[in-house]
């Protein structure tokens, strides 16, 4: 019988004993002896924080329920290790080459140091870590209980608790210490991680202890142990391949996505080559650890009582045989698997939460500017132990609330798959360069929300957090929700179903999303840098503050501002400088100034991001930087093509809406012609039925009979000439025109319009200028003429001056001759000028002197015909119309 206190007493000095190792470790890291600190032995023993409470105590009662599936946890890790290390070793040069602190960052630098994305990914660990942690404190308080129960104590649920506060306690405080001493850029703790060296150490030997007691101590040897294992029931169980390969898959992509495992794995990874020690040295680990799993199952089942708890058998059986010192041995093996997943698990959410949460939110909220560089560093580690001692807190609350026992036994696969979420996000950011953060965003928003629904909720039981109903009909009556069938595909394991789809629709929407959406200069440079590591951290070129360097920037500006501007730039600051030629010493205040420039073109992240890039990030090449700013070029000229595309738009619509109006103006016009032309006809045809009425019936005196007939003949040839325009009009506009040419000057013929057009000399005066009318014209005399009647007519009809005058002004231009007519009366207000040369249209009022509105449709019909042009000309005083011939008619003949 051992007492309780002898254990609590070795517990204490075992936990004394880590600090000294810590410390030591600290004080040797703190005088730069780090070389024995980064032996791969080391790096290897601190990846066994994978095997934690869960699996030191939880293989064995794992075993004892379900055989052999409890190997999947430690194949998976296996697989990555040997399988995959090529990936392990690409993610720890980058973590290195980008200095990264969490699996959030990687996440968040990948994707253009997006925050929405740190902090989606800092929640989502957090979610799939306190879980876990509370497994730690309950495993670690019931292994207290089996020895307080030895020592005739009996423990109720208030003991537990109180004993996993003070676990809890111990842990932050062992954390805040260690975790928070010195905020080197690379976030490695060298106390931490050799303490967790030597826990490993620990555990391991005390498993192989246990184990090597129980076969050969009490089961009797190999012999009996075989047959032991033959006989027991758990040996014929099949093992299921969908749930295995589910579980290897699970256990795997959790290795890599675990943010203490990436905390391990990659942060604190200071030396690439113990990669390959620890490839073979880790499985060789996980293999003894696995050993005698089932052998202690087997012995455990056989001869403990029946109920005992199988998870409890590398405590109880040494018990049971009276080797208390073994059992001591062995629950420090599972104190240290507890306590240095705590740790670390903690510390790296706590680096999560500082770096992505707390530290921009102070940033934000401040005003910009006055930040001291010392300020910053309080803050993060103000942060750092706030969060520490919350995240504890949160998983003795977690412990706490879940009530401990079943609840949180299935805890850590569901942990797993929480936390495996990153995956897609993580593999194809490291692979593909054209995977983005609204693909990122869209992939673990819904893995997330599709692991919470078909296994995180559902893990608290029947009743808990979902209702019996929405198991077995769905949430609000919908089965394809069902969170065990999801889509209606029953029947699965509930595991291997939840892994399929949320992997599936987590690296469906990652792809999909990346593929539909674009990405912006800084994610396309992180991109290449993380795609292409390797290239960029071994080819790139040294950088100095040296001409080189002032040159390749010269290169870059040029790209960005265009050569003028940026030589200019670079020239001026050399000359400031009191340098010749072009390459100034690269300054901080030409730096700060150049990215100003540069700011206004490419945006000033991108410019601040390059000119980062350039003096700080030793790995990235011109190259690339040349291709960014490329890019922004491509798309600035984009949407300067855009926008010039809808400004054309634009334009086409107003013409379009122009030309809309004015055919709604010409139909209304129309129509009210048609009225009109019904009335002109009905006028004459009334009076000239009238008078050969008379005519034929009346006793009419020979003067009136005259009168009369004048009367009719007057109308009647206002009729013909009615119609005669129609008809004209009608020919010209069919295009079936029959043109006569001729030959005159053009003198002659505006000698005959004048004539024809019958005006009064004393009433009109008509100015012209004989000097210029010599031209010999070859046309359709007859038409030209006609045009020529309309307007001079027209001037006759419509100039509303006391004193009408016109004037014809011959002039001669390249090749063409332009004939105008402008008359001295009130001439075309400017909103009927697009107007008057359509059919019907007139002015108002114009009394009887107003004819159909068909002489200028005609006219322009003609010159059209003639290869010509008519146009109004405004601002002549009167009206004034220009008529132009073209060469060939104006050309002398030959
Ligand atoms: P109409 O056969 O009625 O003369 P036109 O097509 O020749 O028809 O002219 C159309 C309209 O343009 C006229 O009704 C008149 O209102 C206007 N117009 C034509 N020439 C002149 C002018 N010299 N001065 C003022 N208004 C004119």
């Amino acid at each position: 019988m051992i007492s309780f206190n002898l254990l609590i007493a070795v517990s204490l000095a075992y936990v004394a004993f880590l600090f000294a190792v810590a410390f030591a470790a600290e004080r040797r890291a703190a005088q730069g002896k780090t070389a024995w600190l980064r032996s791969s032995a080391i790096y290897t023993l601190s990846l066994s924080i994978y095997c934690t409470a869960w699996t030191f105590y939880g293989a064995v009662g794992y075993a004892a329920r379900s055989g052999l599936e409890y190997l999947t946890i430690y194949l998976g890790p296996t697989l990555v290790m040997i399988g995959w290390w090529g990936l392990v070793r690409k993610l720890v040069r980058i973590g290195r080459t980008q200095r990264l602190t969490s699996i959030a960052d990687l996440i968040s630098s990948r994707f253009g140091k997006s925050t929405g994305l740190g902090v989606l990914v800092t929640a989502l660990a957090i979610v799939g870590t306190t879980p876990y942690i509370a497994l730690q404190l309950q495993s670690v308080t019931q292994a207290m209980g089996v020895f307080a129960a030895n020592s005739g104590e009996v423990w109720g649920p208030s003991d537990l608790n109180r004993s996993a506060m003070w676990v809890a306690m111990g842990l932050a405080v062992f954390t805040l210490i260690f975790g928070t001493r010195n905020l080197d850029a690379h976030e490695r703790h060298h106390g931490i991680v050799l303490a967790i060296a030597v826990e490993a150490v620990v555990k391991l030997f005390a498993l192989l202890a246990v184990g090597i007691f129980v076969v050969w101590g009490v089961a009797g040897g190999l012999g009996p142990t075989r047959a032991l294992i033959d006989a027991s029931a758990q040996a014929q169980w099949a093992p299921m391949p969908s749930r295995w390969i589910g579980l290897i898959f699970v256990s795997a992509a959790a290795f890599l996505c675990l943010p203490r495992m990436f905390q391990v794995l990659v942060v604190e990874n200071a030396d690439e080559r113990v990669l390959s020690t620890a490839s073979w040295a880790f499985p060789t680990y996980l293999l003894l650890m696995s050993l005698f799993v089932v052998p202690i199952a087997v012995v455990g089942l056989d001869l403990m009582p029946e109920g005992a708890n199988p998870d409890l058998f590398v405590v109880t059986l040494p018990l049971r045989e009276g080797r208390d010192g073994l059992a001591i041995l062995s629950f420090l093996g599972g104190f240290s698997s507890a306590t240095s997943m705590v740790i670390v698990a903690t510390l790296a959410l706590a680096t999560m939460v500082s770096n992505h949460i707390v530290a921009p939110s102070w940033l934000n909220a401040r005003m910009p500017g006055a930040v001291v560089s010392g300020d910053v560093r309080r803050v993060v580690v103000m942060s750092r132990r706030i969060s520490i001692t919350a995240i504890l807190g949160l998983g003795y609350i977690y412990f706490r609330v879940s009530g401990g026992g079943e609840a949180l036994a299935a805890i850590g696969l569901v942990s797993f798959t929480g936390v495996m979420q990153v995956l897609p996000a993580m593999i194809g950011g490291v692979f593909w360069r054209g995977a983005n953060r609204w693909g990122a965003v869209a992939g673990i928003s819904i893995g997330f929300a599709v692991w919470a629904w078909t296994q995180f909720l559902p893990s608290f039981g029947v009743d808990a957090m979902l209702s019996q109903a929405v198991f077995e009909r769905g949430p609000f009556g919908l089965s394809w929700l069902r969170p065990h069938a999801l889509f209606g595909i029953e029947g699965i394991d509930p595991l291997v179903h939840a892994t399929v789809w949320s992997m599936m629709l987590n690296a469906g929407a990652f792809v999909l999303v990346s593929v539909l959406t674009f990405p912006n200069p800084l994610e396309r440079l992180q991109g290449a840098q993380f795609v292409n590591v390797y290239e960029y951290s071994s080819g790139a070129r040294a950088w100095s503050h040296s001409a080189a360097q002032a040159e390749d920037m010269l290169v870059m500006a040029q790209r960005i501002l265009g050569s003028a501007e940026a030589q200019a730039l670079f020239r001026a600051e050399a000359a400031a400088q009191g340098k010749s030629g072009l390459l100034p010493d690269v300054t901080p205040d030409f730096l700060s100034h150049l990215e100003r420039e540069l700011s206004g073109s490419v945006g000033a992240a991108t410019a601040h991001a390059m000119i980062a890039q350039l003096t700080e990030g030793a790995m990235v090449s011109v190259d690339d930087l040349i291709a960014v700013a490329d890019e922004a070029a491509q798309i600035m000229e984009y949407s300067s093509r855009l926008e010039a595309k809808s400004a054309e738009q634009e334009r086409t619509a107003r013409a379009l809406r122009e030309a809309n109006e004015k055919l709604t103006a010409v139909s209304i016009q129309k129509d009210a012609f048609l009225s009109q032309i019904s009335h002109e006809l009905r006028t004459p045809m009334t009076s000239i039925r009238s008078f050969s009425d008379i005519l034929r019936d009346g006793e009419v005196d020979d003067t009136a009979r005259r009168r009369f007939a004048g009367i009719i003949h007057d109308e009647t040839n206002r009729l013909t000439r009615l119609l005669d325009d129609l008809l004209d009009l009608g020919v010209l506009e069919s295009g079936q025109v029959q043109l006569n040419i001729g030959e005159g000057r053009l003198s002659d013929v505006l000698d005959r319009a004048v004539m024809a057009s019958g005006i009064d000399p004393a009433r009109v005066r008509i100015e012209r200028t004989p000097a210029h009318e010599g031209v010999t014209l070859r046309t359709d005399l007859e038409r030209l003429t006609q045009v020529f009647i309309n307007l001079i007519s027209n001037a006759a009809k419509y100039c509303s001056a006391d004193k009408p005058r016109l004037r014809i002004k011959v002039r001669q231009t390249q090749g063409a001759t332009e004939v105008d007519f402008c008359d001295n009366g009130a001439g075309i207000p400017p909103e009927f000028e697009s107007m008057v040369f359509e059919k019907f249209s007139r002015l108002e009022d114009q009394g009887k002197a107003g004819g159909a509105g068909l002489g200028l449709a005609i006219s322009r019909q003609i010159m059209t015909a003639l290869g010509g042009d008519i146009t109004y000309l405004p601002g002549q005083g009167g009206a004034g119309f220009r008529v132009t011939l073209p060469a060939a008619a104006a050309a002398p003949a030959q």
